[in-house]
């Protein structure tokens, strides 16, 4: 897969990528990054990729010429590439939206930066635009991190045997249940006796159980968007009257 950053910052993107899965992910040839100096796509000595709004008021917009170029010039590369805007007015970034990415041959990431982009590139520009949260960074850069970094660990091959995304928080609607290592006891604090006691079924039951636990504390949401089996709508109900 292969994704492509547009930005003001390119050099912002040294590093993040060079630990980890995601580097593992380059190395085997999983995943290809590439940043792209939105400067290099402007026409005037200036090299300008801002200007005042229309209308007046505080700020900055992006200009839509240096932004369409861009995404024209990087496209002719990746035709069957979606392109992404990074803004916070977007839609949610999910583990969902992460999963339908990583079936995708390329992303087109836009950074915004300032105000935001003037709205022809949100109408006429991109296919997705997308929010990491409901609050406002100063820029794209890092939404962009967040997002080549959930969907490179779902590309089959990128996590290492021993890791695993299919037990993962959100993978199946459930929050993932609690993990302990070494040593037993610490601090007087003891590791469950259930994950010492060697009894794979019973491991099990209790991780399942826990899982439910802390998604019905913590994230109700989650459960009702999740599809639940007779089975787990039971243990979900008796779980329910036991946490009450
Ligand atoms: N004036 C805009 C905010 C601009 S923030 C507004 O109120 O909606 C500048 C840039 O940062 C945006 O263009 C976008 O690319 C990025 N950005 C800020 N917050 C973000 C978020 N929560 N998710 C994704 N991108 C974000």
């Amino acid at each position: 897969m292969r994704f492509d950053i547009i930005t003001i910052f390119p050099e912002i993107f040294s590093g993040v990528f060079d630990f980890g899965i995601v580097r593992r992910a380059v190395e085997a040839g999983l995943i290809e990054i590439h940043a792209h100096d939105l400067r290099d796509f402007t026409s005037d000595k200036h090299r300008q990729v801002d200007d005042r709004p229309f209308g007046g008021g505080a700020g900055m917009v992006m200009k839509p010429e240096p932004l369409f170029r861009a995404v024209e010039s990087v496209a002719n590369r990746s035709p069957e590439a979606s392109v992404v805007l990074l803004s916070p007015q977007g839609r949610l970034f999910s583990q969902r939206l992460a999963e339908e990415y990583s079936r995708k041959p390329s992303l087109i990431l836009i950074c915004g930066r300032y105000e935001g982009v003037d709205e022809r590139v949100a109408e006429h520009l991109v296919s997705d635009e997308i929010s990491i949260g409901d609050y406002v960074l100063s820029g794209g850069e890092i939404p962009a991190m967040v997002v080549v970094d959930a969907v490179t660990r779902l590309i089959p091959g990128a996590l290492g045997c021993g890791e695993s995304a299919k037990r993962e928080s959100f993978s199946q609607g459930l929050l993932d249940y609690p993990h302990y290592t070494r040593p037993a006891e610490f601090r007087d604090l003891r590791a469950p006796d259930v994950l010492l006691s060697g009894n794979h079924a019973e491991i099990e039951r209790w991780r399942r159980r826990k899982s439910i636990e802390k998604t019905l504390r913590r994230r109700p949401d989650l459960l009702r968007d999740h599809a639940i089996s007779e089975a787990e709508d039971k243990d979900i109900e008796k779980i329910l009257k036991e946490i009450e």
